[in-house]
């Protein structure tokens, strides 16, 4: 069972939704770092252990992590 966000370790986890099927899988979120995943994805996706080290955050991640990427302006015809 999940007890910490995969991403940012953040031990308060919401649940989204729930499989149809009762216990077979559930959407969970990060109250924190809005990390969303389902408990069947594999351990890189669900644990902090294996979650691949370049896309892990920190506290200090999220809070300097202030700059959202632009969209760019839409193409037109050519
Ligand atoms: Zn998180």
């Amino acid at each position: 069972m999940t007890d910490c966000c995969a991403r940012c370790a953040h031990e308060s986890i919401g649940t989204l939704y729930s499989s149809p099927v009762p216990g077979v899988w559930d959407v969970l979120q990060c109250d924190r770092c809005l990390y969303t995943w389902r408990t069947s994805e594999p351990p890189r996706r669900t644990r902090r252990d294996a979650y691949p080290e370049a896309f892990r955050l920190t506290q200090a991640d999220i809070e300097n992590a202030t700059e959202v990427p632009a969209v760019p302006p839409l193409r037109t015809a050519a």
